[in-house]
């Protein structure tokens, strides 16, 4: 797995953070990813779920069961209706969603459209490491328009660096042809994009460029999970300049810099709408409340999983689909933290000029063991230069055009 964002599969809506003079007013969920099957096909060297402290996973029953599915359904619609929301998204997680098999994803997919009923826009998506999607899967996936999402780092070796079977296989052969498939094919208005995880070894334009050989409609570049207790990759203590946004930079001048627009960048497109004064699609960046919940496959309601490189136990939360509602979970004290905007930010966040667009961060790599989340990212240094190189050029762009009117 691969995916520590809940996807949000339709365009952001402006958000407002709900505040009152006395305090804090939650802001319900508008999208639930449903973690049908708890194990996956492929043993990644980085994935959070299977290689983190935190091994609760194993005592995930490996499906979510129908009882489950019919009650977190039920629990959906009656958070939408609580809130007059008519338009919400839910992501089939995993593990490997596929896993789950056909015959339980297409009851998944129906029972929740029964649920929430035809007065709701109901944006289904799922988030695959892409191995076993086959012709056969694509037309029940369309069937129940159901869009997908695949993990892949970049061509073969770049892939193959993590992307590995148990027993050491790469994955991107397969995965490849899958994706062509899928973009190829009759179903390719079911591809919703990409996720690829930088690698600092990986070139990143050729990274780019590879990936859009597959014509998809958005990527999105993840940065490593880590924090200041474990950092990723290349951000160890001493360390000497910004790798992770001179790699996302050289990205930004191939797609930016291209003629005419090839595909969506997300996590670039969500720095920029943050430069320009608008809300992101993700929680990456920006202070934009956490508006996603987690239901695990034993119908516990969790937070989200990359929490899960901290310390063992940071997502849970105790709730459990049978017997508390999604307003519970929305006043769980971890979740109401993701939704504080700037008052959630520690003193060093709140004292940088660049906190509106950075907003500290991911959550997950604020963490540090003696101070919880209050602090900046471990990616701190480089989601600065990054900032600022891009409001740079898109500063001297605006320049540009002042002058030539
Ligand atoms: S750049 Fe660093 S200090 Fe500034 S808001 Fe982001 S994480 Fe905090």
């Amino acid at each position: 797995m691969n995916r520590r964002r809940a996807e949000l599969p339709w365009p952001a809506a402006v958000d407002v953070v709900a505040r009152e003079s006395d305090g804090w007013v939650p802001v319900p969920f508008h999208s639930f990813v449903l973690k049908v099957h708890s194990r996956c096909d492929l043993a990644c060297q980085y994935c959070y779920m299977y290689r983190s402290h935190d091994s609760t996973w194993r005592a995930q029953p490996r499906t979510m069961e129908p009882d489950i599915v019919d009650r977190t359904a039920a629990r959906i619609a009656e958070h939408l209706a609580a809130h007059d929301i008519h338009e919400a998204g839910v992501v089939l997680h995993g593990g490997e969603p596929l896993l789950a098999g056909e015959a339980a994803l297409a009851r998944t997919a129906t029972a929740l459209r029964a649920a929430v009923g035809s007065g709701t826009r109901l944006h289904l998506a799922l988030q695959s490491n892409g191995a076993r999607l086959t012709e056969s899967w694509l037309d029940l996936l369309g069937e129940h328009g159901i869009r997908i999402s695949v993990s892949l780092d970049g061509d073969r070796a770049a892939n193959d660096r993590h992307r590995r079977t148990a027993s050491g296989r790469g994955s991107h052969d397969r995965v490849a042809a899958a994706v062509r498939t899928l973009a190829d094919g009759p179903h390719h208005a079911l591809f919703a994009g990409l996720l690829c995880t930088v690698d600092l070894r990986n070139d990143p334009v050729r990274c780019y460029e590879h990936l859009l050989t597959y014509r998809p409609p958005m990527v999105d570049f993840l940065l490593p999970l880590g924090n200041w207790h474990t950092p990723p990759p290349g951000l160890h203590s001493g360390r000497i300049g910004t790798p992770y946004a001179d790699w996302l930079w050289r990205v930004f001048h191939r797609w930016y810099g291209a003629p005419s627009r090839e595909t969506r960048v997300r996590l670039l497109e969500d720095l920029m709408i943050l430069l320009l004064g608008g809300a992101p699609e993700t929680e990456a960046l920006g202070l934009r409340p956490v508006r996603y919940a987690v239901v695990e496959t034993d119908g516990s309601l969790s937070q989200d999983d990359t929490l899960r490189t901290a310390y063992t136990g940071a997502a849970r939360t105790g709730l459990h689909v049978r017997r508390h509602s999604f307003d519970m979970l929305l006043r769980h004290p971890g979740v109401a933290a993701r939704q504080w905007g700037v008052a959630a930010l520690c003193e060093t966040c709140l004292d940088c000029v660049l906190h509106p667009v950075c907003g500290g961060g991911h959550y997950v790599n604020r963490y540090r063991p003696a101070s919880g989340f209050a602090n900046p990212s471990v990616y701190c240094a480089d989601l600065a230069a990054l900032i600022l190189r891009v409001r740079g050029r898109l500063t001297a762009d605006i320049e540009g055009l002042r002058a030539a009117r």
